[in-house]
Protein backbone atom coordinates (compact mmCIF):
# COMPACT_ATOMS: atom_id res chain seq x y z
CA UNK A 1 0.00 0.00 0.00
CA UNK A 2 2.95 2.24 0.01
CA UNK A 3 3.48 2.12 -3.71
CA UNK A 4 4.18 5.30 -5.32
CA UNK A 5 4.36 4.26 -8.62
CA UNK A 6 1.30 3.04 -9.09
CA UNK A 7 -0.75 5.34 -11.87
CA UNK A 8 -2.69 7.84 -10.28
CA UNK A 9 -4.90 7.77 -12.92
CA UNK A 10 -4.49 3.85 -14.16
CA UNK A 11 -8.22 3.14 -12.28
CA UNK A 12 -9.89 5.84 -14.47
CA UNK A 13 -8.14 4.62 -17.91
CA UNK A 14 -9.19 1.11 -16.56
CA UNK A 15 -12.99 2.36 -16.10
CA UNK A 16 -13.17 4.12 -19.36
CA UNK A 17 -12.61 0.71 -21.27
CA UNK A 18 -14.67 -0.82 -19.59
CA UNK A 19 -17.38 1.67 -20.60
CA UNK A 20 -16.40 1.78 -24.16
CA UNK A 21 -16.39 -2.31 -24.01
CA UNK A 22 -19.89 -1.63 -23.24
CA UNK A 23 -19.94 -3.08 -19.59
CA UNK A 24 -18.23 -5.47 -17.30
CA UNK A 25 -17.52 -8.90 -18.61
CA UNK A 26 -14.18 -9.68 -17.74
CA UNK A 27 -12.24 -9.91 -14.62
CA UNK A 28 -9.80 -7.32 -14.55
CA UNK A 29 -12.00 -4.27 -15.28
CA UNK A 30 -14.87 -5.10 -13.29
CA UNK A 31 -14.23 -3.60 -9.88
CA UNK A 32 -12.79 -5.19 -6.36
CA UNK A 33 -15.62 -3.39 -4.23
CA UNK A 34 -18.49 -1.25 -5.20
CA UNK A 35 -20.84 0.01 -2.71
CA UNK A 36 -24.16 1.15 -3.41
CA UNK A 37 -27.97 2.16 -2.63
CA UNK A 38 -26.51 5.19 -0.20
CA UNK A 39 -25.69 8.85 -0.14
CA UNK A 40 -21.80 9.09 -1.23
CA UNK A 41 -20.30 11.82 -0.08
CA UNK A 42 -17.86 12.65 -2.38
CA UNK A 43 -16.73 16.59 -1.43
CA UNK A 44 -15.37 16.74 -5.18
CA UNK A 45 -17.44 18.18 -8.10
CA UNK A 46 -19.52 14.85 -8.20
CA UNK A 47 -21.56 15.96 -5.25
CA UNK A 48 -23.71 13.71 -3.49
CA UNK A 49 -24.15 10.28 -5.49
CA UNK A 50 -25.58 6.75 -5.03
CA UNK A 51 -22.87 4.51 -5.63
CA UNK A 52 -18.85 4.25 -5.73
CA UNK A 53 -16.48 1.45 -6.83
CA UNK A 54 -12.99 0.16 -5.66
CA UNK A 55 -10.42 -1.30 -7.85
CA UNK A 56 -6.40 -1.54 -7.14
CA UNK A 57 -6.90 0.99 -4.28
CA UNK A 58 -8.32 3.66 -5.93
CA UNK A 59 -11.28 4.93 -6.35
CA UNK A 60 -12.66 3.71 -10.45
CA UNK A 61 -15.65 5.80 -10.34
CA UNK A 62 -18.69 7.54 -8.65
CA UNK A 63 -22.43 7.87 -9.76
CA UNK A 64 -25.75 6.65 -10.31
CA UNK A 65 -26.62 3.23 -8.45
CA UNK A 66 -27.11 1.59 -11.91
CA UNK A 67 -23.34 2.74 -13.29
CA UNK A 68 -22.06 1.47 -10.26
CA UNK A 69 -23.61 -1.71 -10.41
CA UNK A 70 -22.29 -1.94 -14.18
CA UNK A 71 -18.78 -2.15 -12.42
CA UNK A 72 -19.86 -5.45 -10.65
CA UNK A 73 -17.79 -8.64 -11.84
CA UNK A 74 -17.62 -12.22 -10.55
CA UNK A 75 -14.93 -11.11 -7.60
CA UNK A 76 -16.61 -7.80 -6.76
CA UNK A 77 -17.55 -7.32 -3.08
CA UNK A 78 -20.81 -5.44 -3.47
CA UNK A 79 -21.58 -3.61 -0.13
CA UNK A 80 -25.54 -2.73 -0.21
CA UNK A 81 -25.76 0.38 1.64
CA UNK A 82 -29.79 0.77 2.54
CA UNK A 83 -29.36 4.46 3.37
CA UNK A 84 -26.66 5.02 5.33
CA UNK A 85 -23.16 7.22 3.86
CA UNK A 86 -19.77 6.93 2.40
CA UNK A 87 -17.44 9.55 3.14
CA UNK A 88 -13.91 10.58 3.08
CA UNK A 89 -11.70 8.40 5.74
CA UNK A 90 -11.41 10.77 8.74
CA UNK A 91 -8.37 12.59 9.64
CA UNK A 92 -7.02 13.46 13.18
CA UNK A 93 -4.50 16.13 12.97
CA UNK A 94 -3.31 15.94 16.04
CA UNK A 95 -3.06 12.91 17.93
CA UNK A 96 -0.47 12.24 20.64
CA UNK A 97 -2.12 8.55 21.18
CA UNK A 98 -5.21 6.84 22.11
CA UNK A 99 -4.54 7.40 26.04
CA UNK A 100 -4.79 4.98 28.71
CA UNK A 101 -1.27 3.24 29.29
CA UNK A 102 0.36 2.14 33.14
CA UNK A 103 -1.57 4.35 35.67
CA UNK A 104 -4.55 4.86 37.30
CA UNK A 105 -7.49 4.95 34.57
CA UNK A 106 -9.20 8.52 35.81
CA UNK A 107 -11.35 8.60 32.25
CA UNK A 108 -14.39 7.26 33.43
CA UNK A 109 -14.89 8.84 36.86
CA UNK A 110 -17.35 11.00 37.15
CA UNK A 111 -16.88 13.18 40.55
CA UNK A 112 -14.61 13.83 42.86
CA UNK A 113 -15.11 10.96 45.26
CA UNK A 114 -14.72 8.60 42.19
CA UNK A 115 -11.59 9.94 41.56
CA UNK A 116 -10.62 9.58 45.05
CA UNK A 117 -11.72 6.61 45.76
CA UNK A 118 -9.56 4.94 42.40
CA UNK A 119 -6.84 6.46 43.59
CA UNK A 120 -7.41 5.27 46.84
CA UNK A 121 -7.62 1.31 45.23
CA UNK A 122 -4.49 1.91 43.28
CA UNK A 123 -2.49 2.04 46.57
CA UNK A 124 -3.97 -0.01 48.27
CA UNK A 125 -2.52 -2.07 46.01
CA UNK A 126 1.31 -0.52 46.04
CA UNK A 127 3.65 -0.84 48.70
CA UNK A 128 3.87 2.65 50.96
CA UNK A 129 6.50 4.44 49.58
CA UNK A 130 6.20 3.73 46.27
CA UNK A 131 4.78 6.48 43.54
CA UNK A 132 1.26 6.38 42.64
CA UNK A 133 0.94 7.96 39.04
CA UNK A 134 -2.28 8.79 37.30
CA UNK A 135 -2.59 8.24 33.05
CA UNK A 136 -3.57 11.79 31.07
CA UNK A 137 -6.38 11.38 29.37
CA UNK A 138 -9.25 13.08 32.07
CA UNK A 139 -10.12 16.60 32.83
CA UNK A 140 -11.98 17.78 35.81
CA UNK A 141 -14.78 19.30 33.12
CA UNK A 142 -16.08 16.06 33.22
CA UNK A 143 -16.26 15.73 36.85
CA UNK A 144 -19.85 17.08 39.05
CA UNK A 145 -17.89 19.57 41.07
CA UNK A 146 -15.55 20.63 37.86
CA UNK A 147 -12.62 20.76 39.70
CA UNK A 148 -8.93 19.82 40.02
CA UNK A 149 -8.03 17.62 43.00
CA UNK A 150 -5.67 19.47 44.88
CA UNK A 151 -3.19 18.22 47.49
CA UNK A 152 -5.72 18.07 50.49
CA UNK A 153 -8.31 16.41 48.58
CA UNK A 154 -5.59 13.54 47.77
CA UNK A 155 -4.06 13.11 51.08
CA UNK A 156 -7.50 11.73 52.05
CA UNK A 157 -7.30 8.93 49.62
CA UNK A 158 -3.04 8.46 50.06
CA UNK A 159 -1.84 9.55 52.75
CA UNK A 160 1.26 7.03 52.43
CA UNK A 161 2.26 7.21 48.83
CA UNK A 162 3.49 9.85 46.32
CA UNK A 163 0.44 10.43 44.28
CA UNK A 164 1.28 12.67 40.91
CA UNK A 165 -1.95 13.05 39.11
CA UNK A 166 -1.19 13.88 35.39
CA UNK A 167 -3.64 15.64 33.60
CA UNK A 168 -3.63 16.64 30.13
CA UNK A 169 0.17 17.41 28.60
CA UNK A 170 0.71 20.47 30.72
CA UNK A 171 -0.19 20.12 34.32
CA UNK A 172 0.45 17.41 37.23
CA UNK A 173 -1.01 17.71 40.81
CA UNK A 174 0.82 16.03 43.83
CA UNK A 175 -0.43 15.52 47.66
CA UNK A 176 1.84 15.68 50.37
CA UNK A 177 4.16 12.92 50.46
CA UNK A 178 4.85 13.70 46.87
CA UNK A 179 5.86 17.13 47.68
CA UNK A 180 8.14 16.09 49.87
CA UNK A 181 9.77 13.14 48.17
CA UNK A 182 10.95 15.53 45.07
CA UNK A 183 11.79 17.72 48.34
CA UNK A 184 9.71 20.97 46.72
CA UNK A 185 9.35 23.47 49.17
CA UNK A 186 6.28 25.57 50.81
CA UNK A 187 7.67 28.89 49.39
CA UNK A 188 9.01 27.66 45.60
CA UNK A 189 8.26 30.21 43.26
CA UNK A 190 6.82 30.40 40.01
CA UNK A 191 9.65 30.41 37.71
CA UNK A 192 9.43 31.43 33.63
CA UNK A 193 6.62 29.36 31.43
CA UNK A 194 5.97 27.71 34.88
CA UNK A 195 3.60 28.02 38.03
CA UNK A 196 3.44 26.75 41.38
CA UNK A 197 0.01 26.30 42.55
CA UNK A 198 -1.15 27.97 45.85
CA UNK A 199 -4.31 27.61 48.25
CA UNK A 200 -5.52 31.61 49.61
CA UNK A 201 -3.40 30.63 52.55
CA UNK A 202 -0.16 30.75 50.41
CA UNK A 203 0.42 26.55 51.27
CA UNK A 204 1.33 24.35 48.08
CA UNK A 205 -1.64 23.46 46.64
CA UNK A 206 0.32 20.53 44.39
CA UNK A 207 -0.11 22.06 40.68
CA UNK A 208 2.16 22.20 38.75
CA UNK A 209 2.16 23.67 35.71
CA UNK A 210 3.98 23.37 32.14
CA UNK A 211 7.73 24.49 33.50
CA UNK A 212 7.13 23.83 37.39
CA UNK A 213 6.59 20.03 35.97
CA UNK A 214 10.05 20.12 36.04
CA UNK A 215 10.30 19.98 39.81
CA UNK A 216 9.21 16.33 38.99
CA UNK A 217 10.81 13.67 37.94
CA UNK A 218 8.36 10.85 37.09
CA UNK A 219 9.63 7.11 37.14
CA UNK A 220 10.17 5.79 33.78
CA UNK A 221 7.11 3.40 32.73
CA UNK A 222 7.90 -0.66 33.08
CA UNK A 223 9.76 -1.80 29.96
CA UNK A 224 8.15 -3.02 26.96
CA UNK A 225 9.51 -5.56 24.37
CA UNK A 226 9.65 -3.97 21.05
CA UNK A 227 7.17 -6.61 20.15
CA UNK A 228 4.95 -5.51 22.91
CA UNK A 229 5.51 -1.76 21.83
CA UNK A 230 4.49 -2.61 18.07
CA UNK A 231 1.35 -4.76 19.23
CA UNK A 232 0.53 -1.87 21.52
CA UNK A 233 0.74 0.50 18.53
CA UNK A 234 -1.65 -1.77 16.14
CA UNK A 235 -3.69 -1.89 18.57
CA UNK A 236 -4.04 2.01 18.91
CA UNK A 237 -4.68 2.07 15.06
CA UNK A 238 -7.28 -0.73 15.17
CA UNK A 239 -8.79 1.14 17.74
CA UNK A 240 -8.51 4.96 15.85
CA UNK A 241 -9.96 2.15 12.12
CA UNK A 242 -12.92 1.67 14.27
CA UNK A 243 -13.99 5.14 14.49
CA UNK A 244 -13.19 6.05 11.02
CA UNK A 245 -9.81 7.43 11.03
CA UNK A 246 -7.80 6.47 8.11
CA UNK A 247 -5.12 9.16 8.30
CA UNK A 248 -3.56 10.59 11.67
CA UNK A 249 -0.63 13.61 12.34
CA UNK A 250 1.15 12.89 15.18
CA UNK A 251 2.10 16.17 16.76
CA UNK A 252 6.02 15.81 17.64
CA UNK A 253 7.60 12.53 18.83
CA UNK A 254 10.68 11.14 18.88
CA UNK A 255 12.95 9.66 15.69
CA UNK A 256 12.66 6.02 18.31
CA UNK A 257 8.74 5.95 17.69
CA UNK A 258 8.81 6.64 14.01
CA UNK A 259 11.27 3.55 13.51
CA UNK A 260 8.57 1.57 15.38
CA UNK A 261 5.71 2.97 13.09
CA UNK A 262 7.59 2.53 10.10
CA UNK A 263 8.68 -1.25 11.37
CA UNK A 264 5.15 -2.31 11.60
CA UNK A 265 4.41 -0.56 8.23
CA UNK A 266 7.63 -2.96 7.15
CA UNK A 267 5.79 -5.88 8.71
CA UNK A 268 2.59 -4.85 6.65
CA UNK A 269 0.49 -4.49 9.93
CA UNK A 270 0.17 -0.53 9.84
CA UNK A 271 -3.15 0.19 9.01
CA UNK A 272 -3.28 3.95 9.04
CA UNK A 273 -1.48 6.91 7.39
CA UNK A 274 0.85 8.62 9.72
CA UNK A 275 2.25 11.97 9.03
CA UNK A 276 5.03 12.29 12.27
CA UNK A 277 6.53 15.79 13.52
CA UNK A 278 9.33 15.77 15.36
CA UNK A 279 9.21 17.62 18.46
CA UNK A 280 12.15 19.94 18.87
CA UNK A 281 13.70 20.42 22.04
CA UNK A 282 12.21 22.05 25.04
CA UNK A 283 13.40 25.00 26.06
CA UNK A 284 16.98 24.97 26.12
CA UNK A 285 17.40 27.58 22.88
CA UNK A 286 18.67 27.16 19.63
CA UNK A 287 21.91 25.60 20.04
CA UNK A 288 19.92 22.21 21.30
CA UNK A 289 17.62 23.01 17.92
CA UNK A 290 20.72 23.08 15.85
CA UNK A 291 22.37 19.71 17.62
CA UNK A 292 18.45 18.24 17.16
CA UNK A 293 18.08 18.73 13.22
CA UNK A 294 22.26 17.42 12.64
CA UNK A 295 20.82 13.78 14.47
CA UNK A 296 17.32 14.44 12.12
CA UNK A 297 16.85 13.00 8.38
CA UNK A 298 16.94 15.49 5.91
CA UNK A 299 13.51 17.52 5.93
CA UNK A 300 11.58 16.12 2.71
CA UNK A 301 10.44 20.01 0.55
CA UNK A 302 7.06 20.34 -0.44
CA UNK A 303 7.24 18.43 -3.85
CA UNK A 304 9.05 15.36 -2.04
CA UNK A 305 6.21 15.57 0.39
CA UNK A 306 3.15 15.75 -2.65
CA UNK A 307 5.36 13.12 -4.41
CA UNK A 308 4.88 11.08 -1.23
CA UNK A 309 1.24 11.00 -0.29
CA UNK A 310 0.30 7.68 -1.43
CA UNK A 311 2.67 6.64 1.18
CA UNK A 312 1.85 5.31 4.69
CA UNK A 313 4.63 7.11 6.65
CA UNK A 314 5.59 10.42 6.08
CA UNK A 315 7.41 12.90 8.14
CA UNK A 316 5.61 16.07 8.11
CA UNK A 317 8.01 19.36 9.75
CA UNK A 318 8.86 20.06 13.60
CA UNK A 319 6.33 20.73 16.23
CA UNK A 320 7.59 23.93 18.49
CA UNK A 321 5.38 25.58 21.34
CA UNK A 322 4.88 28.76 22.71
CA UNK A 323 2.37 28.51 25.81
CA UNK A 324 0.75 26.54 28.17
CA UNK A 325 -2.53 24.49 27.78
CA UNK A 326 -6.11 25.59 29.21
CA UNK A 327 -4.64 26.61 32.57
CA UNK A 328 -1.68 29.02 30.75
CA UNK A 329 -2.52 29.89 27.13
CA UNK A 330 -0.54 33.30 27.08
CA UNK A 331 -3.78 35.74 26.67
CA UNK A 332 -3.43 39.54 25.82
CA UNK A 333 -5.93 40.31 28.53
CA UNK A 334 -5.44 38.78 32.17
CA UNK A 335 -7.45 35.74 33.19
CA UNK A 336 -10.59 36.07 34.71
CA UNK A 337 -10.42 36.28 38.68
CA UNK A 338 -9.32 34.87 41.01
CA UNK A 339 -6.90 33.40 38.21
CA UNK A 340 -5.98 36.62 36.85
CA UNK A 341 -4.66 37.41 40.23
CA UNK A 342 -5.17 40.54 40.69
CA UNK A 343 -5.10 41.55 36.06
CA UNK A 344 -1.38 40.09 35.87
CA UNK A 345 -1.87 36.80 35.01
CA UNK A 346 -2.16 36.22 31.45
CA UNK A 347 -0.91 32.84 31.17
CA UNK A 348 2.70 31.49 30.62
CA UNK A 349 5.10 31.81 27.46
CA UNK A 350 6.88 28.46 28.04
CA UNK A 351 9.79 29.40 25.38
CA UNK A 352 11.33 32.94 25.79
CA UNK A 353 10.85 35.13 22.73
CA UNK A 354 14.74 35.02 20.82
CA UNK A 355 14.75 31.90 21.69
CA UNK A 356 11.88 30.99 19.86
CA UNK A 357 12.87 33.47 17.28
CA UNK A 358 16.55 32.28 16.61
CA UNK A 359 14.99 28.13 16.59
CA UNK A 360 12.36 29.23 13.64
CA UNK A 361 15.14 30.37 12.30
CA UNK A 362 17.31 27.76 12.18
CA UNK A 363 14.38 25.36 11.09
CA UNK A 364 13.73 27.55 8.56
CA UNK A 365 17.19 27.34 7.13
CA UNK A 366 17.61 23.63 7.37
CA UNK A 367 14.46 23.40 4.86
CA UNK A 368 11.88 22.34 7.99
CA UNK A 369 8.79 23.25 7.84
CA UNK A 370 7.49 24.41 11.01
CA UNK A 371 4.71 23.59 13.21
CA UNK A 372 3.57 25.70 16.77
CA UNK A 373 1.42 24.99 19.56
CA UNK A 374 -0.02 28.16 20.04
CA UNK A 375 -3.41 29.06 22.31
CA UNK A 376 -3.71 31.93 23.46
CA UNK A 377 -4.33 35.33 21.11
CA UNK A 378 -0.93 36.07 22.41
CA UNK A 379 1.11 33.37 21.91
CA UNK A 380 -0.57 33.61 18.61
CA UNK A 381 1.19 37.43 18.32
CA UNK A 382 4.32 35.28 19.13
CA UNK A 383 4.25 32.49 16.22
CA UNK A 384 3.36 35.65 14.21
CA UNK A 385 5.78 37.19 14.79
CA UNK A 386 8.62 34.47 14.69
CA UNK A 387 7.24 33.26 11.39
CA UNK A 388 7.17 36.61 9.79
CA UNK A 389 10.99 37.34 10.90
CA UNK A 390 11.76 33.93 9.42
CA UNK A 391 9.68 34.74 6.20
CA UNK A 392 12.20 38.03 5.20
CA UNK A 393 15.20 35.67 5.23
CA UNK A 394 13.46 33.47 2.76
CA UNK A 395 9.33 33.54 2.16
CA UNK A 396 8.02 30.89 3.89
CA UNK A 397 4.19 31.42 1.61
CA UNK A 398 3.70 27.50 -0.23
CA UNK A 399 5.46 25.98 2.43
CA UNK A 400 2.11 25.03 4.83
CA UNK A 401 3.75 26.34 8.18
CA UNK A 402 0.85 25.50 10.84
CA UNK A 403 -0.59 27.01 13.80
CA UNK A 404 -1.34 24.11 15.76
CA UNK A 405 -4.82 24.66 18.25
CA UNK A 406 -5.09 28.55 17.67
CA UNK A 407 -7.87 28.84 20.08
CA UNK A 408 -7.90 32.50 20.53
CA UNK A 409 -7.43 33.84 16.98
CA UNK A 410 -8.02 38.04 16.49
CA UNK A 411 -9.50 39.38 13.76
CA UNK A 412 -5.84 41.07 12.89
CA UNK A 413 -4.24 37.91 13.30
CA UNK A 414 -6.31 36.51 9.93
CA UNK A 415 -4.39 38.65 7.03
CA UNK A 416 -0.88 37.70 8.55
CA UNK A 417 -1.88 34.14 8.62
CA UNK A 418 -3.13 34.51 5.11
CA UNK A 419 0.07 35.91 4.40
CA UNK A 420 2.15 33.48 5.45
CA UNK A 421 -0.06 30.74 3.43
CA UNK A 422 -0.27 28.89 6.99
CA UNK A 423 -2.78 26.54 7.84
CA UNK A 424 -4.54 26.12 11.61
CA UNK A 425 -4.56 22.52 12.98
CA UNK A 426 -7.60 23.24 15.07
CA UNK A 427 -9.19 20.28 17.98
CA UNK A 428 -12.17 20.40 20.06
CA UNK A 429 -10.98 20.87 23.31
CA UNK A 430 -14.00 23.22 24.19
CA UNK A 431 -16.05 20.15 23.80
CA UNK A 432 -14.52 18.71 27.24
CA UNK A 433 -13.23 21.47 28.36
CA UNK A 434 -15.44 24.14 28.28
CA UNK A 435 -16.43 24.87 32.23
CA UNK A 436 -12.91 25.31 32.56
CA UNK A 437 -12.30 28.15 30.12
CA UNK A 438 -15.27 30.24 31.29
CA UNK A 439 -13.79 29.87 34.69
CA UNK A 440 -10.12 30.98 33.59
CA UNK A 441 -11.51 33.04 30.33
CA UNK A 442 -14.85 34.41 30.91
CA UNK A 443 -17.56 33.40 28.43
CA UNK A 444 -17.16 35.65 25.51
CA UNK A 445 -13.45 34.00 25.06
CA UNK A 446 -14.94 31.07 26.09
CA UNK A 447 -17.47 31.02 23.57
CA UNK A 448 -15.22 32.32 20.89
CA UNK A 449 -12.47 29.30 21.36
CA UNK A 450 -11.70 27.76 18.54
CA UNK A 451 -13.76 29.48 16.19
CA UNK A 452 -14.43 27.12 13.24
CA UNK A 453 -16.74 30.00 11.66
CA UNK A 454 -14.35 32.37 11.55
CA UNK A 455 -11.32 30.73 10.36
CA UNK A 456 -13.09 29.30 7.42
CA UNK A 457 -14.57 32.56 6.64
CA UNK A 458 -11.41 34.55 6.45
CA UNK A 459 -10.20 31.23 3.95
CA UNK A 460 -7.71 30.20 6.68
CA UNK A 461 -6.83 26.32 6.15
CA UNK A 462 -8.25 24.45 8.31
CA UNK A 463 -8.52 20.79 9.22
CA UNK A 464 -9.85 18.94 12.82
CA UNK A 465 -8.36 16.74 15.60
CA UNK A 466 -8.78 16.01 18.86
CA UNK A 467 -5.18 16.52 20.65
CA UNK A 468 -5.64 12.92 22.37
CA UNK A 469 -5.60 11.65 24.68
CA UNK A 470 -5.54 15.68 26.23
CA UNK A 471 -9.19 15.10 24.99
CA UNK A 472 -10.72 11.82 23.77
CA UNK A 473 -9.65 10.34 20.49
CA UNK A 474 -13.23 9.62 18.94
CA UNK A 475 -13.53 12.04 16.09
CA UNK A 476 -17.24 11.66 15.96
CA UNK A 477 -17.09 14.21 19.02
CA UNK A 478 -15.35 16.28 16.78
CA UNK A 479 -18.13 16.52 14.02
CA UNK A 480 -20.34 16.69 16.65
CA UNK A 481 -18.90 19.21 18.47
CA UNK A 482 -18.15 21.84 15.93
CA UNK A 483 -21.11 21.47 14.16
CA UNK A 484 -23.18 22.19 17.41
CA UNK A 485 -20.93 23.54 19.41
CA UNK A 486 -22.48 21.29 22.17
CA UNK A 487 -20.11 20.37 24.70
CA UNK A 488 -20.16 17.73 27.56
CA UNK A 489 -21.57 19.47 30.60
CA UNK A 490 -21.46 22.97 29.40
CA UNK A 491 -24.33 23.20 26.65
CA UNK A 492 -23.87 25.01 23.67
CA UNK A 493 -20.86 27.18 23.61
CA UNK A 494 -19.83 30.25 21.15
CA UNK A 495 -23.19 28.56 19.14
CA UNK A 496 -22.76 31.60 15.79
CA UNK A 497 -19.28 29.69 15.78
CA UNK A 498 -21.20 26.26 14.76
CA UNK A 499 -20.78 25.18 10.76
CA UNK A 500 -22.26 23.08 8.65
CA UNK A 501 -21.92 19.22 8.29
CA UNK A 502 -20.13 19.33 5.06
CA UNK A 503 -17.94 22.21 6.29
CA UNK A 504 -16.94 20.23 9.60
CA UNK A 505 -16.48 16.58 7.15
CA UNK A 506 -14.61 18.65 4.72
CA UNK A 507 -11.68 20.11 7.29
CA UNK A 508 -11.70 16.77 8.84
CA UNK A 509 -10.96 15.45 5.25
CA UNK A 510 -9.81 17.53 2.45
CA UNK A 511 -8.44 20.12 4.59
CA UNK A 512 -6.02 17.76 6.42
CA UNK A 513 -5.31 16.34 2.78
CA UNK A 514 -4.33 19.63 2.38
CA UNK A 515 -2.66 20.42 5.56
CA UNK A 516 -0.01 16.92 4.63
CA UNK A 517 0.67 18.23 1.03
CA UNK A 518 -1.87 15.17 -0.54
CA UNK A 519 -5.10 16.47 -1.57
CA UNK A 520 -4.64 15.31 -5.19
CA UNK A 521 -4.26 11.73 -3.76
CA UNK A 522 -6.18 12.13 -0.68
CA UNK A 523 -9.34 13.53 1.15
CA UNK A 524 -12.02 13.41 -1.57
CA UNK A 525 -13.74 10.63 -3.18
CA UNK A 526 -13.07 12.06 -6.65
CA UNK A 527 -12.10 9.12 -9.50
CA UNK A 528 -8.24 8.62 -9.28
CA UNK A 529 -8.50 9.26 -5.57
CA UNK A 530 -6.85 7.15 -3.00
CA UNK A 531 -10.01 4.57 -1.70
CA UNK A 532 -9.82 5.80 1.84
CA UNK A 533 -13.52 5.46 2.90
CA UNK A 534 -15.77 4.80 5.35
CA UNK A 535 -19.24 3.60 5.74
CA UNK A 536 -21.68 5.65 8.77
CA UNK A 537 -24.48 3.49 9.82
CA UNK A 538 -26.67 6.58 9.68
CA UNK A 539 -27.19 8.95 7.02
CA UNK A 540 -24.18 11.83 7.84
CA UNK A 541 -25.66 14.73 6.09
CA UNK A 542 -29.45 14.00 7.22
CA UNK A 543 -29.71 12.30 10.64
CA UNK A 544 -31.14 14.18 13.06
CA UNK A 545 -28.51 15.58 16.00
CA UNK A 546 -27.38 14.59 18.37
CA UNK A 547 -26.62 11.58 15.84
CA UNK A 548 -23.34 12.72 14.87
CA UNK A 549 -21.69 12.75 18.94
CA UNK A 550 -23.00 8.78 18.56
CA UNK A 551 -22.31 7.65 15.49
CA UNK A 552 -21.26 3.98 13.92
CA UNK A 553 -18.81 3.23 11.97
CA UNK A 554 -19.61 -0.04 9.48
CA UNK A 555 -16.56 0.12 7.65
CA UNK A 556 -13.59 1.73 6.82
CA UNK A 557 -11.45 0.94 3.90
CA UNK A 558 -7.96 2.18 3.31
CA UNK A 559 -6.54 2.24 -0.02
CA UNK A 560 -9.01 -0.20 -0.91
CA UNK A 561 -8.58 -2.78 1.58
CA UNK A 562 -11.26 -3.13 4.54
CA UNK A 563 -9.13 -2.47 8.03
CA UNK A 564 -12.49 -2.00 10.12
CA UNK A 565 -15.47 -3.95 9.78
CA UNK A 566 -18.75 -3.82 12.15
ZN1 LIG B 1 -1.05 18.29 21.65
Amino acid sequence: MTSSARRPFRAVAVLLAALASGGCGSDDQAADLVLVGGSVVTLSAEGVVRGIAVQDGRVAAVGSEESIRRLIGPETRIVELNGRSVLPGLADNHLHSVGGGPGVDLSRVRSLDELLETIARRAAETPAGEVVITNSDWHEGQLAEQRLPYRDDLDTAAPDHPVVVVRGGHEYILNSAAIRYWGIAEDAPDMPGGRVGRYVDGRLNGELVDRAKGLVTLPAPPARSRTAEKQALADQYATLNRRGLTSVRHPGGSPEQLELIRELEAEGRLTMRVEYLLRAPRSEGVDAVRAAIESWPSPPTPDQARASATDLVRIGGVKLGVDGGFEGGLMREAYEEPWGENGTYHGLQTVERDAFMASVGALHEAGWRVATHAVGDAAIDLVLDGYEEAARARPVTGLRWVIEHGFIPRDDHFSRMRDLGLAVSAQDHLYLAAPSLVEYWGEERAGWTTPLRAYIDADIPISLGTDAPVVPYDPWWVLHHFTTRGTISAGVTGPDQAVGREEALRAMTAGYAWLTFAEHERGTLAPGMLADLIVTAEPYLDCPDPCLETMEVDLTVLGGTVVWEH
